[in-house]
């Protein structure tokens, strides 16, 4: 028996009508899905007639972290019949035809966003940072900053890289520790408690792995070093997405997180660039380019002081970056109408599955 309740379900996610057992996603494969649920570990499929409806109105699909509900089968793959609606998630834009916006991981309750502080191209930088500030605040989970690698600079440099994250952070805690010494790691306790759900966003080398690691109190994942020495895969001990840790942390970490970096950053642009944003719209010119026009706010502002250069340059990359979400939002209607081919497709392919399954359980 597995208390699915360590697993972060409360049964208040679960809509009055809702039939079946409650599950976790700790895994997503091409159609089948490994869970957990209050029989233990499962393998599971969608089941047919919900997602693969043929409408536009379909149940969405589910993706590691989810909490959904089965039709639990002992003797084989159980079906899932519902997604429960989520309470954060990161999704990124798939090319391949039919697919679109894909979840990639769901129900985390922080976003560790990692930089290091040492010397080099992957080392702190602000406008990176505010970049990943802006995904972690859209996803609906609370963002802690963790600037690793303190052991690489002083206590003087240390406290201004602090300062500096906590200026562009807004409200949001940063705390500079080192996975390799285990400096300040303690004061990420107060978010390892049982039945957290964490990610961590941070480009390769910043030391996620170790951090995670040293979070743990084991070797969890393989770190670089190992990387480099045997070139094996990433996870030492799993291939679960979700790894349950012994103090009952869990810890998502998928292909598809790896890989995030091009969000629609537009709704979480403003809270993050309050303090750019105020200046907008009062320039004398209302198509002010915010050059070298005459009576530029924007500029006027860069000026005297009100907001930095950088901030109004990291504003403008990712106000730029965004546009790309918009050109996905423009093609949304060409997606759906894929969609819909495939879910036709799949559909049947499904129901044939279905129908065998059922065949087989009388
Ligand atoms: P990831 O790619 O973000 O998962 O980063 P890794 O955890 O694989 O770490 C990348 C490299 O940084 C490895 O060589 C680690 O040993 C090293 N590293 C990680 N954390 C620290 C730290 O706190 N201090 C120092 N000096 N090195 C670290
Ligand atoms: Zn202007």
């Amino acid at each position: 028996m597995t208390d699915i309740l360590t697993y972060g379900f409360t049964p208040a996610m679960l809509p009055l009508d809702t039939q079946g057992a409650p599950a976790r996603v700790t895994a997503a494969h091409k159609d089948r899905y490994e869970l957990v649920c209050e029989f233990g570990v499962c393998f599971g499929r969608l089941k047919t007639s919900v997602y693969y409806g043929g409408g536009l109105c379909l149940e969405e699909f589910p993706t590691v972290g989810d909490f959904v509900t089965l039709n639990y089968n002992n003797r084989g793959d159980s079906q899932i019949i519902k997604t429960l609606e989520r309470k954060s998630f990161f999704s990124r834009f798939d090319p391949t035809p039919g697919r679109g916006e894909q979840a990639v991981a769901a129900n985390f309750d922080y976003v560790f966003i990692i930089q290091a502080l040492n010397q080099g191209y992957k080392s702190f930088n602000i406008s990176r940072l505010t970049r990943y500030l802006t995904a972690a605040r859209q996803s609906g989970a609370l963002p802690v900053i963790v600037l690793n690698k303190a052991d690489l600079v002083d206590a003087e440099e240390r406290a201004g890289y602090v300062k500096e994250a906590e200026k562009a952070a807004r409200g949001v805690s940063v705390y500079a520790v080192s996975a390799k010494t285990g400096y300040g790691m303690d004061s990420l306790g107060e978010y390892l408690k049982p039945s957290k759900t964490l990610v961590f966003l941070g480009s390769s080398g910043v030391g996620k792995s170790s951090l995670v690691n040293a979070a743990a109190g084991e070797e969890i994942m393989t770190t670089g070093e190992v990387r480099e020495a045997d070139g094996k895969g990433r996870h030492t001990t799993t291939h679960r997405q979700l790894i349950m840790l012994s103090s009952g942390v869990m810890i998502i970490d998928t292909p598809g997180m790896r890989s995030l970096g091009m969000w629609d950053v537009s709704d979480g642009l403003s809270e993050t660039f309050a303090d750019v944003e105020r200046y907008l719209g009062k320039c004398k010119f209302s198509d002010c380019g915010h050059r070298s026009e005459p009576g530029c706010a924007i500029k006027s502002a860069v000026e005297s002081g009100g907001i930095t250069r950088e901030r109004w340059n990291s504003y403008q990359q990712i106000k730029g970056e965004s546009k790309s979400a918009a050109k996905y939002a423009e093609d949304k209607i060409a997606y759906l109408r894929n969609q819909k081919e495939l879910h036709k497709k799949w559909g049947k392919e499904g129901r044939i599955r279905d129908k065998a399954a059922r065949k087989n359980s009388r």
